[in-house]
């Protein structure tokens, strides 16, 4: 038998927990959604492991959810019967933190305590939050499939360290017991339990059960029975059926898919049927994850097969440019013992994030299409937080490229603003008389767009100019040579033709003043023979005396800038 050990917490762990107890205070009910939504975690866990070896379950199938509390040693424990932890698992888990964007959380907090219990809230809160309320918090597991004698104790105060024991545990699971702080016994009451379950864990598709109360006329008190009822409504939220399912209850599931502490811009919940049957319950997040950028990331669906948990960070169910998206999709088709590799060639998974993928779009669409500013300003957030993402959907999607194009936003001219507002139909609204091209510029950022010399003739002649700044635009631009008709065109690009936007006068004097510089021309591309491929005479300045200009059919100097950078 192992001895007991006491082991250090990651620093980051450390940190954590500080942070954790000081700014969450003010929200501390929220330890027990975040308990309760691990234990409902580790019986999908169980279920799913055991789909291939039934033998997990020994005598107990019944997966549930104990809520118990104890007056006398002030306690409140948090059971199950799920999949329980080995030794390593627990030291791991419950001594680490292995999520990916952990630097560029640590790296934003600001000991602000507002703001970084904000941002706490964005990255998850999981089982630490456990301190809030507990000076001591208790772990007794046993992973399913070992034996009672090989049960684990893991035990802290939630300071530096912890301490790992091998224990009995005659079931299987995990037990999770609060030694609760002074002044925390307002928790020590199943009238305060029940009420906070109901409030954050009612969409767990387990019963969560507490013991009876009865009135003892005798002792006159309210005295616990040993008989257990259930305090959710304990079936899947998404199979329930949408006027049955509240705002709230559909926010708090998403709190509990997303690991996410505030509610989300929008979802949509629809039950699919015809050739594939499937139901879909997706939501766009308030704003985007730590890690949106980490290129391992697998995206944010669940996948059930008939309400069996199968697998999270389903990245074959939504497009890459669509990886913000949580939520849950339950298919009727799929096999149980469905794996990735077979998700990859499936046709009803071709199915099924095609159809996902136009629920999503639908949505947005719903949100930058609104009349009310709650959604206008949805949307703006949208923008802000997912629209770079999006963008990749030009290249990426060709089937939906039209509507993904209608649901740009950029910066213009006309807006003066860095801020991302202006869409196509915006633009060609305010086209002038004559004027048959949306005309943008690329730059490395909003100033350097705003200052470009390309714009000096479009300012003078009032043409609006998009601004494109961000990463993606050039390579997005590649797949985008139009929109309703009319033809994108780069004003760095090209001999500029404003087209009928010139009228004759302009016209001829131009010709005369191209004959009046010839000379001086054919001098400048002698000179500069080796560095540039022509010199020409232009009018797009008015007030800068040169500017250099890419051919119309090369790459501009912004892209060969990145792909410089890149190393290419
Ligand atoms: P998250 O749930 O986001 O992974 P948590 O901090 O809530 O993060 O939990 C950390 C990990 O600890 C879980 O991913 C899981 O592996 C393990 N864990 C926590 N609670 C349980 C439990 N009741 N049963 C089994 N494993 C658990
Ligand atoms: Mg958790």
């Amino acid at each position: 038998v192992a001895e007991k050990e006491t082991l250090g917490f990651q620093a980051e762990v450390k940190q954590l927990l500080q942070l954790m107890i000081h700014s969450l205070y003010s929200n501390k009910e929220i330890f027990l959604r975040e308990l309760i939504s691990n234990a409902s975690d580790a019986a999908d866990k169980l279920r799913f492991e055991a789909i291939n070896n039934d033998s997990l379950y020994g005598n107990d199938h019944e997966l549930k959810i104990k809520v118990l509390f104890d007056k006398d040693a002030k306690t409140v424990t948090i059971s199950d019967n799920g999949i329980g932890m080995s030794r390593d698992e627990v030291i791991s888990h419950l001594g680490t933190i292995a999520k990916s964007g952990t630097k560029e959380f640590f790296s934003k907090l600001s000991g602000d305590q507002q703001a970084d219990a904000a941002l706490i809230g964005q990255f998850g809160v999981g089982f630490y939050s456990a301190f809030i309320v507990a000076d001591r918090v208790t772990v007794e597991t046993r992973r399913a499939g070992a034996d009672a004698a090989d049960g684990v104790r893991w035990e802290s105060t939630g300071e530096g360290d912890y301490t790992v024991e091998q224990v009995e545990k005659t079931n299987r699971g995990t037990d999770i017991i609060l030694h609760l702080r002074e002044g925390e016994d307002e928790l020590l009451s199943s009238w305060k339990l029940k009420s906070i379950i109901r409030k954050y864990s009612d969409h767990i598709s387990l019963p969560i059960v507490m013991q009876k109360e009865e009135w003892d006329e005798e002792k006159k008190e309210t005295v616990v029975k040993d008989e257990f009822e259930t305090v959710n409504q304990a079936s899947a939220l998404w199979a329930r059926s949408k006027s049955d399912i509240t705002q709230e209850q559909y926010e708090e599931f998403y709190k509990h898919v997303s690991h996410d502490f505030q509610p989300p811009l929008a979802y949509t919940h629809n039950r699919v049927e015809g050739r594939s049957e499937y139901t879909q319950l997706l939501y766009v997040p308030g704003h985007a994850p730590f890690d949106l950028w980490d290129r391992n990331k697998r995206g944010g669906i669940k996948l059930y097969v008939k309400r069996v948990f199968i697998m999270d960070d389903a990245e074959q169910l939504m497009p890459v440019y669509l990886r913000f998206v949580k939520g849950v999709i339950d298919s009727n088709d799929l096999p149980l013992n469905v794996s990735r590799e077979i998700l990859q060639e499936s046709r009803d998974v071709r199915v099924i994030r095609e159809g996902s993928t136009k629920r999503v779009l639908g949505m947005l669409e719903e949100m930058a299409n609104s009349d009310e500013q709650e959604g206008k300003d949805k949307y703006a957030t949208f923008w802000k937080e997912f629209g770079q993402v999006l963008k990749e959907g030009i290249g990426e999607d060709a089937t939906n490229k039209d509507r993904i194009a209608k649901l740009l936003r950029f910066a213009s001219t006309h807006t003066d603003s860095s801020d991302q507002t202006v869409s196509f139909a915006d633009y060609i609204g305010r086209m002038k008389e004559g004027q048959d091209k949306i005309y943008y510029v690329t730059a490395d950022n909003y100033n350097a767009a705003k200052n470009s010399p390309h714009l000096e003739i479009f300012r003078k002649k009032g043409v609006e100019v998009l601004l494109l700044t961000d990463r993606v635009d050039e390579w997005m631009l590649s797949f985008l040579n139009d929109f309703d008709g009319k033809e994108l065109a780069s004003v760095a690009k090209g001999g500029l033709d404003l087209g009928t936007l010139e009228d004759e006068a302009e016209k001829k004097e131009h010709e005369e003043t191209e004959s009046q510089y010839k000379e001086l021309v054919e001098k400048m591309k002698g000179a500069l023979a080796d560095k540039a491929k022509d010199v020409r005479v232009t009018f797009r300045l008015t007030d800068s005396p040169a500017c250099l200009v890419a051919d119309e059919h090369e790459l501009s100097a912004n892209l060969v800038r990145m792909l410089k950078a890149a190393g290419q």
